[in-house]
């Protein structure tokens, strides 16, 4: 197209990503990116603990998909076209090298997200991308021509003549905490999925599981009692609750559900992993018939942390109350009997615990919700209802759990929406 003209909607990571693959597939097309703030690229620098978790080393779109509670399942076909390979061989092409950590999260080697946002900077400036900061968009509409107005406050944004009209608009606003952030996409027809926090902690006030503070158990199964939403991997026990990878994972596929029950429900917790209660019994009464006169704190299934096995074994009565300068009492296997077993075997495998409100995640948070896909489509990122303007990113209705999925998400959707459906 002659003279064409593409205004990018929030300078981040989605907005500098399509920007500089609008100049790519476009190289004569006036490319400018509207950023509210002074600053770009903010969440990218604050990103994984200012290390930039810029993707994931898992590259079968099947599989990765399965990190999306929402949008996973049209990302898929979008991975195979610009999927984690893609991007690390992007960043690798111009000079950032990488890492993949053992949890294939992927990161600089620099390990520094300077890195990634100077390289975006760099790149956008050598395609000759315009970038206007302190610029918040507020609103679009249409001319008699055609063309895209950009509005601020109502009125057509007016920063000079030749950034008044365009042909196409890229929105990359990103997640936006309150739905009223993006009335002004709801006002152009697009459905907007109420926006909740995702990827936070759990706060169990008050709970004696609390003193476990600092507990690492490898391998539990977390679940949200009445409901089938769960989770596996690592929790950590902390002052305010529970955390670590399994709770993350656990708020980002229940948050809308977790948001609708206001933050307070029962947590089941599986200690043992995938072990079920027969499975689990069978283990205790061989350690019991095997060590009968041991105290039952020496002598623990699986690799059930001893701090967590001994307050498991008090929570359900087979210790005495430890008093100043005593230390607790342990009962021998002998005095436990079946009863008792069948108790230890329901706690390992169902504790309970009521949660009550969520905490903030430091390294990493997203908003659930955004532009609904319905009204998107799919393929090339366009508005279903408004023909030439496309989204990308975490305005969409597209969130992930932690490990570089949320980025890689808005990598690809920038990507595609970057062929601007020619
Ligand atoms: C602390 C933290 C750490 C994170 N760490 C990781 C990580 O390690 N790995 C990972 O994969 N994900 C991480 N995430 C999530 C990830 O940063 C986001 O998913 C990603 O930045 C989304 O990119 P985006 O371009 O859609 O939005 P953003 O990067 O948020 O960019 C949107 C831009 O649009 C601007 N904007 C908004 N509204 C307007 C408007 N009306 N007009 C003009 N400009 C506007 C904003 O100021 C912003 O600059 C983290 C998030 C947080 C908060």
């Amino acid at each position: 197209m002659e003279d064409l003209r593409v205004a990018i909607i929030g300078g981040g990571a989605a907005g500098f990503f399509g920007a500089v693959h609008v100049k790519k597939n476009f190289p004569h097309a006036q490319v400018t990116i509207f950023e509210k703030s002074n600053q770009v690229l903010k969440k990218v620098s604050i990103s994984g603990g200012g290390r930039c978790n810029l993707t994931n080393g898992c590259t079968d779109p099947d599989e990765l998909s399965h990190a999306y509670p929402r949008g996973g399942r049209e990302l898929k076909k979008l991975f195979r076209i610009f999927g984690p390979a893609h991007t690390m061989e992007w960043f690798e092409s111009k000079g950032v090298p990488l890492v993949i950590q053992e949890d294939n999260c992927v990161f600089p080697r620099s390990q520094d997200s300077s890195s990634i946002t100077g390289t975006l900077i760099k790149e956008a400036s050598r395609a000759g991308v315009n970038v206007v900061t302190g610029s918040t968009i507020t609103g679009i509409s249409k001319d008699p021509q055609n063309f895209f107005i950009l509005e601020q406050d109502g009125s057509p944004l007016k920063v000079r003549q030749s950034l008044e009209k365009f042909n196409k608009v890229i929105v990359t606003t990103g997640g936006s905490p309150r739905k009223e952030g993006l009335a002004w996409l709801q006002k152009l027809g697009h459905k907007i999925e109420d926006p909740v926090p995702s990827l936070f902690t759990f706060n169990i006030p008050a709970d004696p599981v609390t003193k476990l503070m600092g507990v690492v158990q490898e391998e539990v199964t977390l679940s949200i009692q009445g409901s089938r939403i769960s989770s596996d991997g690592i929790l950590l026990v902390t002052h305010w609750g529970m955390s670590g990878p399994a709770v993350l994972k656990l708020s980002s596929y229940g948050a809308r559900l977790i948001h609708e029950i206001k933050n307070t429900f029962v947590l089941q917790v599986n200690w043992t992993g995938s072990q079920n209660q027969e499975s689990i019994t069978e283990q205790l009464r061989i350690l019991a018939s095997a060590n009968p006169n041991k105290s039952m704190a020496n002598t623990k299934p699986g690799n059930i942390s001893k701090r967590l096995w001994e307050y498991l074994l008090a929570k359900r009565g087979f210790s005495t109350p430890s008093t100043p300068g005593n230390q607790p009492a342990f009962k021998r296997w002998s005095e436990c009997g079946t009863k008792g077993i069948n108790r230890l075997a329901e706690v390992l495998v169902n504790d309970q615990y009521l949660v009550k409100g969520s905490s903030r995640f430091r390294e990493e948070f997203v908003t659930c919700g955004g532009v609904g896909l319905s009204g998107v489509n799919m393929a090339t990122m366009e508005s279903k209802v408004v023909p030439g303007l496309f989204f990308a990113g975490e305005v969409l209705d597209i969130d992930a759990i932690t490990g570089g999925y949320n980025l890689q998400a808005a990598w690809t959707t920038a990507f595609i929406a970057a062929k601007l459906s020619f």
